[in-house]
Parts: structure tokens; sequence; C-alpha cells
């Protein structure tokens, strides 16, 4: 089979800028890369703390190699910047500022786009397979020449891997972000890709991430891998970590739509770091695809009921939202209180479609969550009905979706626990029902403290709030 796409893997133990632009240089020459006109870097910066989410992002020193490597190797440039939108509703600007990114872009001078601050426009999809007809994105995002992808090597809890392809997620903000990210998450994924492919992508692998995306537990691969087609690379990607690739769905419908390869064989793998030695170090590398029902259990005061899901594609669980938020929010708790699964009072969460009793303790509070989730019962006596209001994608209309904006979402949630003070359970809305949501109402019913106001969040985030208000403002001028 000929092999017409090229991914390297190179040896990489340290973050020493210096290093990783010189293996970047190296891997920009072998491949034949050249950028050009507008350059745009697209980190992986979804959440990034130094002391309470180490690991979650691509390190300000692999992000410093890319740009010095690029800035030797580019011709006829326009401009760089470094492009990206967090997760969780919190500013961009916070987490650049937390990543330390700030001092990297100084440096070299470049410019910022945070992509919750600048105008969003749509984009036709025309293929039949796509969920919708048009998408969102950040104008800087349409108009770049030159996109270079920077994903850090995650394992994720509900699409098992995060490397190139997903880490197009980051590339729409929260109202459009949110769209489709349920049971349609893996065809989303592949929609993204139609916006524009980037034309060098290069993986932070130095510490990889194991289990969960936000709070990942670092795994030492010491690996940089390089290509210039994502399907290439991210079949490469999850060989170097055991996975089959068909068994990343987005890869595979990516690729069945003609994106790229999903088959090692049409596929050349260089580098220093040979792929069996690679795999060989990576024996234990851990995943997290456990449905939420066996992930909580005796040691944990949450406990979960799952029911099933209104589409045939995935009537057994939901990949793609509210379970998976639920277990995200969880570990973001445990970051900040780590004995947090005991202390908290008891939670009872309910998602999808459940018939029957539910065998509540008598001092545990209900979550239903999400549009889909419907029940009905008996609680302390009231009869209770819960009912779906789900709406496949061809319902919901895009350019209606709610702005996920940080003030709101931090207020909205203390109004309705407040009125809701007297009752046993609460029926959230969305869908998904977002991280962010996850974690005000587990807070609040569980009686734990809420990441939102812990002294390491609230100021800096707020100031970035503001920053961003305003950012957004001026950008509208532009
Ligand atoms: S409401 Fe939540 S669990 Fe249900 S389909 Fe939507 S995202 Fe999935």
């Amino acid at each position: 089979m000929e092999k017409k796409h090229r991914v390297l893997i190179f040896r990489c133990n340290e973050y020493n800028p210096d290093k990783i632009a010189g293996i970047i240089k190296e891997g920009m020459e072998e491949l034949g890369v050249k950028p050009f006109g507008k350059i745009l870097l697209k980190p992986n910066v979804v959440l990034a703390h130094p002391e309470v989410f180490p690991h979650a992002f691509t390190r300000k020193e692999f992000l410093d190699g890319v740009i010095s490597a690029t800035k030797a190797r580019a011709e006829g440039v326009e401009e760089i910047a470094v492009g990206e939108r967090s997760g969780i509703t919190i500013p961009t600007r916070f987490n650049f500022k937390m990543a330390g990114y700030l001092d990297v872009i100084k440096k070299h001078n470049i410019k910022t786009y945070y992509f919750d601050e600048v105008e969003q426009v749509p984009f036709a999809l025309k293929r039949k397979e796509n969920l919708r007809k048009n998408m969102f994105f950040p104008r800087p995002v349409v108009e770049s020449d030159f996109l270079i992808n920077l994903p850090k090597f995650k394992a994720h809890p509900w699409c098992r891997l995060t490397l190139s392809l997903k880490n197009f997620i980051g590339i729409q903000d929260d109202r459009h972000r949110l769209v489709d990210h349920n049971l349609f998450l893996e065809h989303k994924i592949a929609d993204l890709q139609e916006v524009i492919q980037p034309k060098f992508i290069a993986i932070d692998g130095i510490t990889a991430g194991q289990k969960m995306m936000l709070t990942p537990t670092p795994f030492d691969m010491g690996a940089i891998v390089m290509g210039t087609n994502s399907c290439a690379v991210d079949t490469v990607g999850c060989h170097m970590v055991h996975v089959d690739p068909k068994d990343l769905i987005h890869l595979r419908l990516t690729s069945e739509r003609g994106f790229g390869p999903m088959n090692l064989e049409e596929i050349h793998v260089g580098g220093d770091f040979p792929l069996e030695e690679v795999q060989e170090k990576t024996r234990g590398f851990e995943f997290c695809m456990e449905h939420i029902d066996d992930y909580f259990r005796e040691d944990c005061n949450l406990s979960c009921t799952v029911g099933t899901f209104p589409e045939t594609h995935s009537p057994d669980y939901c990949w793609g939202g509210c379970p998976g938020a639920l277990q995200e929010a969880m570990h973001i708790f445990k970051g900040y209180y780590p004995n947090v699964y005991q202390e908290m009072k008891k939670v009872r969460y309910v998602v999808g479609k459940v018939e029957g009793p539910l065998p509540l303790d008598s001092d545990e509070k209900v979550i239903f969550a999400g549009d889909c989730t419907s029940w009905e019962g008996d609680i302390d006596g009231e009869h209770v009905r819960i009912e779906s209001s789900y709406r496949p994608p061809w319902k919901v209309d895009e350019k209606k979706t709610q702005s996920n904006d940080m003030l709101t979402r931090n207020l909205k949630p203390g109004l309705v626990l407040f009125k809701n003070r007297k009752s046993r359970y609460i029926h959230l809305k969305g869908c998904p029902v977002s991280v962010a949501d996850h974690v005000h109402y587990i807070s609040g019913l569980g009686k734990i403290g809420n990441p939102n106001f812990d002294s390491r969040l609230l100021l800096d985030a707020n100031i970035a709030y503001w920053q961003m208000r305003f950012g957004r403002f001026m950008n509208r001028f532009l």
C-alpha cells in the first residue's frame, strides 16, 4: 500500500524551549513545512493552573519552541498569532495567564486571539453527513492561511483520546461549542474539520495525560509527534498508546469523509523514537472510559442512575454530554478539595430515560440532569414527573444558542438553588448541562465548596472576565 502520509515521532524528555525548537525545526524541514501568510497557532489550553490543573494544557515551553521554529522556517509572513477558546466558561485570558503564555507571547512579539472575544462568523457546511448547514467560528480561524495545531497528548473520558482532531473543539466559542456536544460529539468533531485543516501539527507528548482531560494523571511519554494530516497523526497517536484507530470514533468518521488515513499501512512513521519503543514505554498508559454508575461507587457520596438515551447510534450511554461533564466536575472538586467524595452530602444523579422507583436514602438529594432525562415516581410522598425535552440536532437552531456567560453561569445556579431550597430534587436543563453548571449544582446540593469561588480562581478569573468583556466590546469596532 502506498504510504502517502508522513508522521514523525521524536524523543524529548524535558520542557526546554531551545531543545523543542530544534526538534520542531527538524520536523518541519523533514516534512517540507514552510509556514506563510497569516499563521495561527492553536494550542490546547482547555484549563490551566500551575497547582490545580498542571497537566491539562500544551505547555508554554512547547509553544515557545514551536514559535521559534515557525519564525525560522516561515516565508511571506503577514502575522503570527496564538488563538484558543478555553473550556468551562472561564475566560481564555485567565488560562493563558495561568499557563504562562503571556511571557512567551511577549518574548516573541506575536499576536493573541482570544476566541471568546473576536467576531464569530458563519461557515456553510455542504456534506449530507453534516449535523447542520452552518457552524460558527472565530474570524481569525476562518481567515488564517496556515493553521498550526498544537494539541496536548491526553486520554479523554468521553472520546478515548484527544489529539489533533479533537483539539478543534477549542476553535469554537462557548455559545457554539456546546451545540451538539452530546450524543453527537464525535460527529461534531468530524464536522469541525471542514472549516480548515491544519497545515502542520505538533503534539506535546513530553508529559502526556492519562484518564481525564481536565485533571489528567501525568505520564512521562517523552515524545513529540509531528505531521501534516490530522487523521494520519491521530492514527499514529492511537497506536502509540495501544488504541485501535477504529475505536476513536471521530477519527473513523473524519477518515471516512476522505480527510486522511486511519490505517497505519498508509503512513510512513519516521523520527528518532520508533513506534515499537513508544508502545513498550506506554504499556501501562491508563484510560477512563467508565460509565458514571460504575465510576462513582462505595467510597463516594455521589451515586448515579443511568437510563437509556434517545439516539439509535448510542442508546446505552451519552458519551459526549452530561455524564462526562459530571465526571470532569467531580475531578475539578477533587483537585481543590481532595476529600470531597466523602465530605459531600449524599446526591443522586439521574440521567437518561429512567423507569421504576429510585432507591433513595432519606437524606439524599436528587439531580435530574439534562433535557433527555425523564422519570416518574414518588419522592417523599410527592408525585414527581420529569419530562424529556430533548431535541435532535436538526431541531436546534445554532443561531439561537445561549451565551454561556461566566457571570450569568455563576449567579443563576445560586438563584435556582435558593428557589428550590425546600425541594429534594432539581431538574437541570441543557443538552448538555455544562461542566460549569455541574460544579455549581453539585456544590450547592452536596454542601461543599465551590471552586469558582476559591481564592485560587476567584480574583484572577473575575479580572479576566471583565477584560474579556472589554476586549469583546472593543473588537466590535475593529
Ligand atoms: S441531555 Fe445530556 S445526557 Fe441527554 S442527550 Fe443531551 S447531553 Fe446527553
